[in-house]
């Protein structure tokens, strides 16, 4: 798909800082409406990819349209339609953070004060405060009420939610989803899936400079096997058994995986066994993470 309802549409593209290639022919499309989300390890390439949209990088090669317009060339039309929030946000020093936020939508196009009003209180921020007393999640705050009190078509969040405690979390996800609700577009990136999984629409996973998986989160389980355990009245003959995965048979009780697009199937050829015990273990987000993600990945990704 591409055309107008493709707000950001990126083609093979690369990226090397000296010899090293951060961004391998990376292929990214967010759709009008959407929140897409935008998961990968540390040091994948999200905030790279991110530099590129906001014309902080330039290509090395690929093609990168954003909301129609080149990134690198358009930067001054484009930075009035859409709002950024990176990971770690750095605010003014002497400035309050009422004044950052009304300077950020000033170079937005202006606020809607009344939703301002309405974040600054959800947030629990003190609008008062200047940047340098500020906490680095405080910080986060001001960035996040100036980008969601901005009327724009697209907000790219650059894990946003990193210095934010679970309650202020859950308040961001209300937002975020309020804001798709007035037709705004969201790309989301996180290195925790947890934090994607109730917002996302789409989600894409980015490897080493190269998104490897994109899709629904229901997609990408579907992809995943299920685990059965049941106990049978009958051992199930040789053809039945060849449907499953990982077969386990100890006696009556009987466990494998299937494909979690086939639990139908599978049921009905364990029925005419006579069940008469079975537990169905949908794939876990961990394990669908770790295959995605692979086996090198820190043990901080998967928290
Ligand atoms: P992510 O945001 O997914 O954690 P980044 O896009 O920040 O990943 O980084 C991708 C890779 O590029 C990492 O290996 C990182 O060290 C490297 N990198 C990012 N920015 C620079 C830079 N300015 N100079 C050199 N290497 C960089
Ligand atoms: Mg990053």
């Amino acid at each position: 798909m591409s055309g107008p309802d493709v707000l950001v549409d990126i083609a093979g593209l690369v990226k090397s800082f000296g010899r090293f290639p951060a961004l391998r022919g990376l292929d990214l499309q967010v759709t009008r409406g959407e929140v897409h989300g935008f998961l990968g390890p540390n040091g994948a390439g999200k905030s790279t990819t991110i530099r590129v949209l906001l014309g902080l990088l330039r290509a090395d090669a690929g093609t990168v349209t954003l909301l129609g317009k080149d990134p690198w060339a358009d930067v001054v039309e484009l930075h009035r339609r859409l709002a950024y929030v990176p990971g770690d946000v750095s605010l003014w020093p002497g400035m309050t953070g009422g004044e950052a936020i009304d300077l950020l939508g000033a170079l937005r196009g202006g606020i809607d004060e009344r939703r301002r009003a309405e974040l600054v209180e959800r947030f629990e921020l003190d609008p008062t405060k200047r940047g340098r007393q500020y906490s680095k999640g405080n910080r986060q705050k001001v960035a996040i009420v100036a980008a969601l009190a901005s009327d724009v078509e697209l907000l790219i969040l650059d894990e946003p939610t990193s210095g934010l405690d679970p309650l202020m979390e859950k308040v961001f996800q209300e937002v975020v989803r309020e804001a798709t609700a007035r037709g705004t577009t969201v790309l989301l990136s996180s290195h925790i899936l947890a934090e994607l999984e109730s917002l996302a629409d789409r989600l894409s996973i980015i490897r080493d400079g190269r998104v490897v998986q994109s899709g629904t989160l229901a997609d990408l389980r579907g992809q995943t096997h299920t685990t059965i355990h049941a106990t049978l009245g009958r051992t199930p003959d040789r053809e039945t058994l060849a449907f499953f995965h990982d077969v386990h048979l100890d006696g009556d009780r009987f466990s494998a995986t299937v494909e979690s697009t086939r639990i139908g199937e599978a049921m009905t050829l364990l029925a005419p066994t006579g069940l008469t015990s079975l537990t169905v273990e949908p794939p876990s987000l961990e394990s669908l993470f770790l295959r995605l993600y692979g086996d090198d990945t820190p043990a901080e990704a998967t928290r």
